[in-house]
């Protein structure tokens, strides 16, 4: 699939796309404000906004239900900026990975988790991330840009459309590439667009908790889920592996969350990855309970998904251990879920496929030597 129109063939995609407003990522609002100089009539934006969310429009050719001029006009001022799919992986269990190419050549990844009659597409907000968590496939990587408002809403619009879904029932889960909460401004662009059609309360923003963006996101009016990777249940061992714990330690974190304002009903997520030998022991999930005591939360426990970039000893405990955490968990009231493996063999886990596209660099020594 290819999102290029055909009217600029000499030039190359990013400096067409750059002449271009990109109609993805603009609110209902937005939208008919930047297609007010150029339709010739005032329906025009419901009939695009249709279009683009409801149909899944790749190109303005497409807009049949457009007059033939008003088509050509759109396409010489706008783009659609659905990300191009660069591949496809479909795994076993119905797991399909995706690997965007956007206009600048920057890849990013998606997935679409098909799981009991739910579906939930995991996307990325950033091209890459530079908090270097050393568990990480995509912070080994390092840092890379911020992904627009329509770059986001791209990634949903782009799944949907390969995979010929309707819109309905569908949840989004920020866990893919990237922090969302240092690209906030974007990702709230992004949010108003999506949760014109899907409810807040089925998209979930996973973060590290950066606090100045938990701040602003507590001022919000319609606030999606909140997932918080916590991963260890002390300061030490959180800023062993999460060298963002250093800027926003721990106990800043959790006195945040204790503030945060949560809808009737809801509650936090909090992800724990399982690290064999690091931070599985029955102490830490005893640990780890009280640091969340009081909290309206649930816990979804992660058996880290290894890789060889990460290191040796960055690998998950076995069966037994992780039930017996999740048990030790139960008996101090905690809810606890473990997260299935899905689309292992495509390798889906966080950062992993687009490591195949890029040449291995071997190991960074710093990953061994901060695993235990
Ligand atoms: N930056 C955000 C969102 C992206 S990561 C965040 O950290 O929450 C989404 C989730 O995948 C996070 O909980 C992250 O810690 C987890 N993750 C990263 N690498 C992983 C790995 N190798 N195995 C299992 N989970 C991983």
């Amino acid at each position: 699939m290819t999102t290029t129109t055909t009217e600029t063939p000499f030039t190359t995609e990013p400096q067409a796309a750059a002449g271009r407003i990109d109609l993805l990522g603009l609110s209902r609002e937005r939208l008919a404000e930047v297609l007010a100089p150029v339709a010739d009539r005032p329906f025009r934006a419901r009939q695009i906004y249709q279009a683009l969310y409801e149909r899944g429009a790749r190109d303005f050719a497409e807009m049949t239900d457009l007059p033939q001029a008003l088509r050509q006009r759109l396409a010489e001022r706008f783009r659609i900026g659905l990300p191009e799919i660069a591949s496809r992986q479909p795994a076993a269990d119905g797991t399909c990975k995706y690997l965007f190419r956007l206009a600048d050549g920057a890849t990013i990844e998606a997935v679409d988790i098909p799981d009991r009659g739910r579906r939930t597409f995991c996307i990325s907000s950033q091209a890459g991330c530079a908090l270097a968590c050393t568990f990480c496939v995509t912070g080994y990587w390092g840092a890379g840009r911020d992904l627009t408002a329509g770059e986001i809403v791209g990634q949903v619009l782009a799944i949907r459309a390969d995979r010929g879904l309707p819109m309905a029932g569908l949840n989004i889960v920020f866990m893919g590439m990237g922090e969302p909460l240092l690209n906030l401004e974007n990702v709230k662009a992004a949010l108003d667009v999506l949760t014109e059609w899907i409810s807040p309360q089925r998209v979930t923003v996973s973060t590290v908790g950066i606090l100045p963006g938990l701040e602003e996101m507590a001022r919000w009016e319609r606030r999606p889920n909140l997932a918080i990777s916590l991963h260890a249940p002390d300061e030490e061992r959180r800023g062993e592996i999460m060298p963002v714990n250093r800027t926003y330690p721990l106990a800043e974190l959790m006195a945040a969350l204790r503030r945060y304002p949560l809808e009737k009903g809801r509650k936090l997520t909090f992800e724990y990855i399982l690290i064999r030998d690091f931070n599985d022991r029955s102490e830490d999930a005893d640990r780890l309970a009280r640091l969340l005591s009081g909290l309206r939360a649930k816990i979804n426990l992660i058996p880290i998904n290894p890789d060889p970039v990460l290191g040796r000893r960055m690998v998950p405990p076995d069966d037994a251990r992780i039930e017996a955490f999740k048990e030790r968990l139960r008996q101090r009231g905690w809810i606890a879920t473990v997260r299935r493996r899905r689309g292992d063999d495509v390798s889906a886990a966080c950062g992993q496929l687009r490591a195949f596209g890029r040449e291995a660099r071997g190991f960074r020594g710093k990953t061994d030597a901060s695993s235990r």
